[in-house]
């Protein structure tokens, strides 16, 4: 049963201590406010996790959405509860808004981060930059998942766009509405892999959910239950089994993770590119003739490939351009404002005055 989650020979080592302190394993598959569903040997039970793995919280975040974890299961009422964690694999790492220290995890154990993007809408190449960045600094391995392709006149345009940001991560092109694309998604997922699907709300992240689920998802895994009020509630899990036995992680906040750090993120992808121009011997190098140029140097010993510099500066240009047009909107849409709420005072004078006559 817990095969079916990813359990493997090498978890079952790394959790011999807590078998032989008489606990069981299982993985978290929902998390709410008051507590946790976890997928166990036993079928699924709900957990609450004990104090002490509470206070050990403080460093290393709460169990989350795919963790696995140490149970004790009281047989009486099936109530399981959660005494360690199994070191993560991979996480998808939040600070909490209220303090740098507190650390809130999206998501645990993810393999594959799915970046998703649509093909109907202007590509937002630093955006996608974002959404790779927080995938690789999760650790899990990115896909950039193009959806829609019913609606583009040239996928291969688009394609090659984000190919030309040196990322060195698979490509896909899928429509969900002809369900085109869809196997070659599942087959970035070994069985028992995790995967996530991150991007910007809109590119179609349910519509592919229930699309491999062929069914849906809301109706069939739903489970009931009370709330402390005694109300029922319908929630579902955000751990599914998909066909071809990959997992796909779906929790609030993880969908759209790359914006939540926004400028840390942007830069991971030419991370070492960036670095470079801090060996220059000037400081305002441009990089072409210079001498101590740590750029060039690169260059010519083969540590930093031509092609991804050219696309590196491309791409610095187009993102310094796309920003340009944005503030020039941005300030045109503020003289329009302050444009409407001037014609909104002159009138109230006119009709003050009106009234005053
Ligand atoms: P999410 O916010 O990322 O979960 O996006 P949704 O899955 O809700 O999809 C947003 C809209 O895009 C919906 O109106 C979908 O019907 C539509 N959509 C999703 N996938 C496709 C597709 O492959 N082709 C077309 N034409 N529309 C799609
Ligand atoms: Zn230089």
């Amino acid at each position: 049963m817990i095969e079916n989650y990813g359990w493997s020979a090498s978890l079952a080592g790394v959790f011999e201590p807590h078998a032989r302190a008489g606990h069981a394993p299982g993985r978290v598959i929902l998390q709410q406010r008051d507590g946790y569903l976890v997928a166990t040997d036993d079928g699924e039970l709900r957990a609450k996790v004990s104090g002490r793995l509470r206070h050990e919280a403080r460093e290393i975040g709460l169990p989350a959405v795919g963790d696995w974890v140490a149970l004790s299961v009281s047989p009486s009422d099936r109530k399981a509860v959660i005494h360690a964690m199994l070191p993560r694999r991979t996480a998808f790492v939040r600070r909490a808004a209220d303090s740098m220290q507190r650390l809130q995890i999206l998501a645990a154990n993810v393999d594959v981060a799915f970046v998703v993007t649509s093909m109907n809408a202007d590509l937002n190449l630093r955006r996608i930059q974002r959404y790779l960045a927080a995938a690789w600094e999760s650790g899990a391995r990115p896909v950039v998942v193009l959806t829609k392709s019913d609606l583009c006149d040239d996928p291969q345009e688009q394609a090659a766009q984000i190919a030309a940001l040196g990322t060195d991560c698979p490509i896909l092109m899928v429509s969900a509405r002809q369900g085109l694309g869809l196997d070659a998604m599942l087959d970035q997922m070994k069985a028992g892999e995790t995967g996530v699907l991150i991007g910007s709300s809109g590119v179609g992240k349910s519509t592919l959910v229930n699309a491999f689920l062929n069914e849906d998802r809301m109706a069939t895994q739903a489970i009931r239950e009370s709330d402390d009020q005694g109300r029922h509630t319908t929630s579902h899990r955000q751990l599914v089994l998909l066909p071809g036995g990959g997992l796909l992680l779906d929790t609030p906040g993880i969908r759209e993770v790359g914006l939540i750090d926004a400028e840390a993120g942007v830069s991971a992808v030419f991370e070492d590119i960036e670095r470079l121009p801090q060996d220059c011997r000037f400081t305002d190098c441009t990089h072409t003739n210079e001498p101590g140029c740590a750029v060039q140097a690169a260059l010519k010993s083969g540590a930093l490939d031509p092609d991804r510099w050219a696309h590196f500066q491309q791409l610095t240009l187009e993102l310094a351009e796309a920003e340009d047009k944005q503030a020039r909107a941005a300030k045109a849409a503020e003289r329009r404002r302050l444009g409407v709420l001037q014609k909104v005072y002159r009138a109230t004078k006119r009709n003050d005055r009106g009234g005053a006559d």
